[in-house]
């Protein structure tokens, strides 16, 4: 037995996972006041927040932020809802479970739409996309995910907002397990609306979506959310009349990512924390091939946020095992979710460093002694 799990400083588990993840002690201390929801501190904090999320993608004077409650689905879902008219019809790249769930929107909503479909080992291809839209002059709307975190693959935004752009339609973005994290520039990526969510890679706690929406764009949204309060355009408008939110804000989550973007910050914003993210990242694919574990991805597709590993051949490696006794020693993993071969995720993003990766890492060297585990290798070539 483990002399003594290796715990956060509040005696939690280590996160790693694609979240919620692990938050540092003084984000959650943030928490610990009750504001009400007019006090002009508390609309003074939605207002910077705001400005400190339009100024990671540098879309100062061209971009606005339009916050909404819930989780990272609430506010795709929203996008969808307010940016596609109902005379639009949505082309949905779909590399993974989360493209799928904006197909799955669509079907539920009723809004005309297409898909565009690639393994999930493998990025969307631009050319693809271009060429299904000179085809189909119908489509108003492209949606794409940024990081599919079902395989943790990185997808070519930047290549496919070209190619919409050259097209004349308009994009919709997945950004939310990517954003500050990996770089992505208003200035240089064309785009209509982008996603996010508070407990990601900005390290707050859970509660909150936002979308980046270009302003030009989203004044063009008016009237075309079917249901109230998904309505982003009216959110907006709202905010920018009072700085309050519509409905009851998540006041303690919003004091936490108060605190959160300030650490962002602190830390170098996107190329400080993407820079430790990558380093966890190395680290931990080193380490678990050192063991014999092989990656779903070629390091040039993988995107330093989460990880997939194939599962191994040896018939000793049960993957609840596995996962109880590294829970034990203060490390939560997370199941695969895909469809193309049976395999487990590590997560390298939330409050962890290199001292986190290297303790997981020991955990499941000491696991596998356990269990008897020799062969890491996977089952099958994938
Ligand atoms: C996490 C995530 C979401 C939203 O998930 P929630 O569980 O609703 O917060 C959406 N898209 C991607 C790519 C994600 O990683």
């Amino acid at each position: 037995m483990p002399a003594k799990p290796s715990l956060s400083p509040t005696n939690d588990p280590w996160l790693l996972t694609p979240g919620p993840l692990t938050t540092s002690p003084t984000v959650k201390q943030a928490m610990l006041h009750d504001l009400g929801s007019r006090d002009h501190g508390f609309i003074a904090v939605n207002r910077r927040m705001r400005e400190r999320l339009v100024g990671i993608i540098n879309g100062q004077g061209s971009h606005v932020a339009v916050p909404l409650q819930g989780s990272g689905t609430f506010v795709v879902e929203a996008m969808i809802a307010t940016f596609l008219p109902a005379s639009g019809k949505l082309l949905v790249l779909v590399n993974g479970a989360y493209g799928r769930r904006m197909i799955k929107m669509c079907e539920v909503a009723g809004h005309d739409h297409a898909a565009l479909e690639w393994a999930e080992d493998q990025p969307v291809d631009p050319a693809r996309v271009e060429a299904a839209l000179a085809a189909d002059p119908t489509i108003s709307h492209v949606a794409v995910v940024h990081c599919e975190t079902t395989s943790g693959v990185l997808n070519p935004v930047k290549a496919v907002a070209e190619a919409v752009q050259r097209q004349g339609r308009r994009l919709l973005v997945d950004a939310m397990s990517a954003f500050g994290a990996l770089a992505l520039d208003a200035r240089e990526v064309p785009f209509d609306a982008l996603v996010a969510s508070s407990n990601k890679c900005l390290e707050g706690v859970p509660g909150i979506g936002f979308c980046l929406a270009r302003q030009a764009a989203l004044e063009e949204t008016k009237g075309n959310c079917p249901v109230l309060s998904f309505d982003l355009y009216d959110q907006w408008t709202s905010m920018e009349a009072n700085g309050q939110w519509r409905f009851t804000p998540p006041t303690h989550a919003i004091l936490a990512f108060d605190q959160a973007l300030a650490e962002y910050e602190a830390e170098g914003g996107q190329p400080g924390r993407g820079g430790r993210y990558a380093d966890n990242c190395r680290v931990l694919v080193e380490g678990m091939r050192a063991l014999g574990f092989e990656t779903l991805l070629p390091d040039r597709l993988q995107a330093p946020i989460i990880v997939t590993f194939l599962m191994p051949v040896d018939p000793k490696f049960h993957f609840q095992t596995f996962y109880d006794r590294l829970r034990e020693r203060g490390f939560v993993i997370y199941p695969g979710k895909l469809t193309v071969a049976d395999t487990f995720r590590i997560g390298c993003i939330g409050r962890l460093g290199r001292p986190e990766m290297e303790g997981a890492l020991a955990a499941i060297r000491d696991v596998l002694g356990e269990l008897g585990v020799t062969r890491c290798a996977p089952r099958a070539a994938a």
